[in-house]
Protein backbone atom coordinates (compact mmCIF):
# COMPACT_ATOMS: atom_id res chain seq x y z
CA UNK A 1 0.00 0.00 0.00
CA UNK A 2 2.88 2.57 0.56
CA UNK A 3 4.68 2.04 -2.66
CA UNK A 4 6.11 5.00 -4.54
CA UNK A 5 3.39 5.66 -6.95
CA UNK A 6 4.40 6.54 -10.45
CA UNK A 7 4.19 10.62 -10.75
CA UNK A 8 3.88 11.07 -7.43
CA UNK A 9 5.10 14.40 -7.56
CA UNK A 10 1.81 15.24 -8.71
CA UNK A 11 0.08 14.21 -5.92
CA UNK A 12 1.47 16.04 -3.54
CA UNK A 13 1.17 19.01 -2.12
CA UNK A 14 3.91 20.72 0.12
CA UNK A 15 2.29 22.93 2.44
CA UNK A 16 5.15 24.58 3.53
CA UNK A 17 4.64 26.56 7.11
CA UNK A 18 6.50 29.21 9.09
CA UNK A 19 10.07 28.54 8.14
CA UNK A 20 13.12 28.38 10.48
CA UNK A 21 15.72 26.47 8.50
CA UNK A 22 16.15 28.14 5.24
CA UNK A 23 13.75 26.86 2.64
CA UNK A 24 16.37 25.09 0.70
CA UNK A 25 16.62 22.90 3.18
CA UNK A 26 13.87 22.81 5.14
CA UNK A 27 12.14 21.06 1.47
CA UNK A 28 15.13 18.33 1.79
CA UNK A 29 13.80 17.35 5.18
CA UNK A 30 10.59 16.99 4.33
CA UNK A 31 11.66 15.12 1.34
CA UNK A 32 13.99 12.94 3.50
CA UNK A 33 10.65 12.70 5.70
CA UNK A 34 8.45 11.43 3.44
CA UNK A 35 11.20 8.84 2.16
CA UNK A 36 11.37 7.54 5.54
CA UNK A 37 7.44 7.40 6.44
CA UNK A 38 7.02 5.75 2.79
CA UNK A 39 4.97 8.69 0.89
CA UNK A 40 2.14 7.63 2.65
CA UNK A 41 0.36 9.14 5.76
CA UNK A 42 1.32 7.36 8.94
CA UNK A 43 -2.04 7.73 10.25
CA UNK A 44 -4.90 6.38 7.10
CA UNK A 45 -2.11 5.52 4.77
CA UNK A 46 -3.58 7.75 2.37
CA UNK A 47 -0.78 8.48 -0.40
CA UNK A 48 -2.33 11.94 -1.44
CA UNK A 49 -1.47 15.77 -0.77
CA UNK A 50 1.09 14.48 2.13
CA UNK A 51 2.15 17.05 4.45
CA UNK A 52 4.87 17.27 7.19
CA UNK A 53 3.37 17.62 10.32
CA UNK A 54 5.28 18.66 13.28
CA UNK A 55 4.67 16.28 16.42
CA UNK A 56 5.11 18.54 18.85
CA UNK A 57 4.47 22.20 18.38
CA UNK A 58 7.52 24.79 17.91
CA UNK A 59 6.49 26.71 20.28
CA UNK A 60 6.89 23.97 22.99
CA UNK A 61 10.68 23.43 21.58
CA UNK A 62 9.28 21.14 18.91
CA UNK A 63 12.33 21.57 16.37
CA UNK A 64 13.05 20.88 12.53
CA UNK A 65 14.56 17.79 13.52
CA UNK A 66 13.43 14.52 11.71
CA UNK A 67 12.33 12.91 15.26
CA UNK A 68 9.77 15.46 15.62
CA UNK A 69 7.78 15.21 12.11
CA UNK A 70 5.90 12.92 10.56
CA UNK A 71 3.97 12.44 7.54
CA UNK A 72 0.18 13.13 7.23
CA UNK A 73 -2.30 13.50 4.42
CA UNK A 74 -3.88 16.27 4.32
CA UNK A 75 -7.22 15.08 6.01
CA UNK A 76 -5.46 13.71 8.79
CA UNK A 77 -3.13 17.03 9.07
CA UNK A 78 -6.46 19.23 9.73
CA UNK A 79 -7.51 16.84 12.37
CA UNK A 80 -4.62 16.84 14.00
CA UNK A 81 -4.97 20.60 14.36
CA UNK A 82 -8.76 19.61 15.03
CA UNK A 83 -8.60 17.76 18.17
CA UNK A 84 -12.23 17.75 18.70
CA UNK A 85 -12.79 16.23 15.64
CA UNK A 86 -11.10 13.70 16.12
CA UNK A 87 -11.60 10.88 18.93
CA UNK A 88 -8.39 8.37 18.70
CA UNK A 89 -5.17 10.01 17.61
CA UNK A 90 -2.93 8.78 16.80
CA UNK A 91 -4.48 5.31 16.21
CA UNK A 92 -3.84 3.09 13.22
CA UNK A 93 -6.17 1.13 11.42
ZN1 LIG B 1 -4.36 10.47 6.49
Amino acid sequence: MCGRPKGFMNAIRLKIPRLRLDSTSYTKLQRQILERDGWCCQVCGSMQHLQVHHLKFRSRSGGDEEQNLITLCAGCHEQVHQPSKLSHYPARE
